[in-house]
């Protein structure tokens, strides 16, 4: 079950995945690079791992979420090292993506959901993503943003206004930890999240808490110091870390370095939220 899907040109893959944890490998490696370059330019096809349905956890309400290919970051934490490569992902049109959320839209609407687009780091694509969410917009249907925030500066104002919420990753608060933990600065995700409550934009902030890298309190107080002060946090969630994804590092023969970090108690948790909560934020 854990087992690679590779690309088989005899054998067409099933856009809609159980979860994002299925593994997914080389469905894009045919494509010429001037082409993958084209339809970067006019987003009229996304790079994806898949699309899932009812998550209950990426947004408000019920929601279909699009799983994009291409990530920057090298999180060693990272639950889906399997969207890191462009080339990965299964090509999309926009058609086809539209036709595939039409299916789900009526119940979406009524349910109080809608689509969340994550990955992989989506703004990778960002007229891919930004093309998606005008369709949905167009259907009524709520649009949410997953997104590691260092590429924020790609989008327009024009852009921003497909988006209703941003959910947006702080991995780390030192420059140094964030840069460990990532392989990337912390400085444009800073820059992105300033960006968006300066127009009020909704944002959810995630933050991954994993025993030795971000528990330090210190670490969790300076992030909620900041996102405190930015006025349009609507909620933070605390996302204890978790070795689901760990089988993905071994079958594509990548170096794990957390094999020995334990998921954090409940009490850990809590002492995090509790930091949170202490600026005022209100922490799921
Ligand atoms: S930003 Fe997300 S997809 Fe990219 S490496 Fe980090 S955890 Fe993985």
């Amino acid at each position: 079950m854990n087992k690679p899907e590779e690309y088989n040109r005899e054998k067409p893959v099933t856009l809609i995945a159980d979860n994002p944890y299925v593994l997914r490998v080389g469905f894009s490696k045919d494509i010429p690079e001037n082409d993958i370059r084209s339809s970067l330019e006019s987003g009229d096809t996304g790079f994806l791992h898949s699309f899932t349905t009812g998550s209950a956890v990426d947004g408000p309400g019920m929601r279909v979420v699009a799983w994009t290919s291409g990530c920057q970051f090298r999180c060693i934490y990272c639950h889906n090292p399997d969207t890191w490569k462009m080339r990965n992902g299964i090509p999309v049109t926009l058609e086809k993506a539209k036709k595939e959320l039409e299916k789900y839209s009526a119940g979406l609407k009524l349910m109080g959901g809608g689509i969340t687009i994550s990955g992989g780091e989506p703004l990778m694509q960002q007229r891919f993503v930004v093309k998606l969410f005008t369709v949905a917009k167009g259907m009524g249907i709520h649009t949410a943003l997953d997104t590691n925030g260092s590429l924020g500066s790609r989008l327009t104002s024009d852009d921003l206004e497909q988006i209703d919420l941003v959910l947006l990753d702080i991995k780390a608060w030192d420059p140094e930890n964030h840069r460990r933990i990532t392989g990337y600065d912390i400085a444009p995700v800073i820059d992105f999240a300033e960006s968006l409550a300066i127009i009020k934009k909704p944002v959810w902030i995630r933050f991954v808490m994993i025993p030795g890298y971000t528990d330090n309190p210190d670490e969790v107080n300076n992030i909620a110091e900041f996102v405190s002060g930015l006025g349009n946090i609507e909620r933070v969630d605390v996302l204890p870390f978790h070795q689901m994804g760990r089988f993905k590092w071994k079958e594509l023969r990548m170096n794990y370095t957390l094999e020995d970090v334990e998921t954090p108690s409940n009490s850990e948790v809590e002492l995090a939220c509790s930091l949170f909560r202490n600026k005022g934020l209100k922490v799921f």
